[in-house]
């Protein structure tokens, strides 16, 4: 069993933290664990963040210096080889999670150039500068626009984020669905574009559960109708948690596993 998406944003860049995460994969029975991180914890990707500063509530959460842009990448790097190269009973590989914005498509290319990752995740966390997962995201963005506008927005953007071929794994595909508001269109042609693109891109789609027990979503990850699809065109899935804390690390992996295959 793999969980392949945990986060250490919310504790320190150490050893002791990492091992923490391991022990707990070791506990839950997993084989291997993928750690990353956001982008937004470091120093280096501050400016593809920009158009999300023009909103106040967004500045503030971005102006957090405790959680934000506070690391450097090499700091991260040197941490996960040095762990990586320790006798550990799961195996352990790191990448990050980009938040993907097409204005800083080139910004984003040039630096994941200028380091090693063994995985890299791409992500799409806002629609045109509001982010959509938040408690002031229903203010910003579902109170104001159109759900239609914004899922199909959502989908053009993962499209994007995938034709980039900057990244080797897709977080969270439908994770739009987070507050159960839907748009009254099909999504099915969707849902085979994106099965397509994948597989074009050779990319992975994440059954990540982060939706079920962090939003309480009723999906254990993926909608049935997305992860047909997606079997059907024989998309790689790999299952995810989402952890934000060591105790989190495989957290409905075994669930998530069992629909996947
Ligand atoms: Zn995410
Ligand atoms: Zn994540």
């Amino acid at each position: 069993m793999i969980d392949g998406h945990m986060h250490l944003e919310n504790g320190p860049l150490t050893k002791e933290y990492v091992l923490e995460f391991v022990e707990s994969a070791h506990q839950k029975g997993l084989d291997e664990i993928q750690i990353l991180d956001h982008t937004h914890r470091f120093i280096e990707f501050e400016p593809i963040y920009e158009e999300l500063k023009q909103y106040e509530v967004q500045k503030t959460w971005l102006e957090n210096k405790k959680m934000k842009f506070k690391d450097h990448l090499s700091d991260f790097i040197e941490l996960m080889e040095e762990v990586k190269a320790m006798d550990l009973p799961v195996k352990v590989t790191y990448g990050l999670e980009v938040c993907y914005v097409p204005q800083h498509e080139e910004y984003i290319r040039n630096v994941l150039s200028q380091y090693h990752f063994d995985f890299v995740v791409g992500a799409i966390h806002s629609i045109d500068g509001i982010l959509y997962d938040m408690g002031f995201s229903k203010e910003l963005l579902w109170d104001k626009y159109d759900v239609n506008h914004i899922y199909k927005r959502y989908y053009e953007l993962v499209f994007q984020l995938i034709e980039s071929d900057l990244f080797t794994q897709l977080a969270h595909p439908d994770t739009i669905k987070l507050f159960e508001i839907y748009p009254t269109y099909d999504l099915k042609p969707t849902y085979e574009k994106l099965a397509q693109l994948l597989n074009k891109h050779q990319m992975k789609a994440e059954n990540n559960v982060g939706c079920y027990y962090r939003y309480n979503h009723p999906d254990m990850g993926l909608s049935d109708e997305l992860l047909e699809i997606l079997k059907k065109n024989h998309v790689e899935l790999i299952t995810a948690s989402d952890a934000h804390k060591p105790s989190d690390v495989g957290s409905y992996i075994k669930e998530a596993m069992q629909r996947i295959i």
